[in-house]
């Protein structure tokens, strides 16, 4: 599996429902969620970049993320800030249940104080 920082560091805890972004992207994300929930062999690589749960969403265009809350070179920079603060470099490859211990223990990231999905996000909930 290939996700971007954010989603490998934030998806299970989003509170939003998907439905508004169509079934594929639905579909997308509960797998990513399953993946970091249940499956701790399964290997997820950290990707600079459009991820698969990009893939199957409405707002990416031309590869790019085209959210009018965060375009690409923003998710870009919350990307790499999620990284740093796991200490571990852009391409690195592990084991989901490794993922999930170091989510774990960083949570909640220093990022989360300054993120406009705390409402939705039941790590960001906690700062309000
Ligand atoms: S395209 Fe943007 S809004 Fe859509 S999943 Fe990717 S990063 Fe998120
Ligand atoms: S509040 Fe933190 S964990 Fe939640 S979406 Fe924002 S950065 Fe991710």
């Amino acid at each position: 599996m290939r996700l971007r920082a954010h989603h490998l560091c934030c998806s299970r805890f989003w509170e939003e429902p998907a439905e508004e972004r169509g079934p594929a992207f639905k579909r997308a994300r509960d797998d990513i969620r399953q993946a970091l929930l249940s499956r701790p062999e399964a290997m997820i690589v950290a990707v600079e970049g459009a991820d698969e749960l990009c893939q199957a969403c409405p707002l990416c265009v031309g590869g790019r993320c085209a959210s009018p809350r965060g375009d690409e070179d923003r998710v870009r920079k919350w990307d790499a800030i999620l990284l740093k603060e796991l200490g571990l470099p852009a391409g690195t490859c592990l084991a989901s249940g490794r993922w999930r211990e170091l989510i774990e223990r960083k949570t909640p990231f220093k990022l989360c104080q300054r993120c406009q999905w705390k409402k939705v996000c039941s790590v960001g909930a906690i700062l309000l």
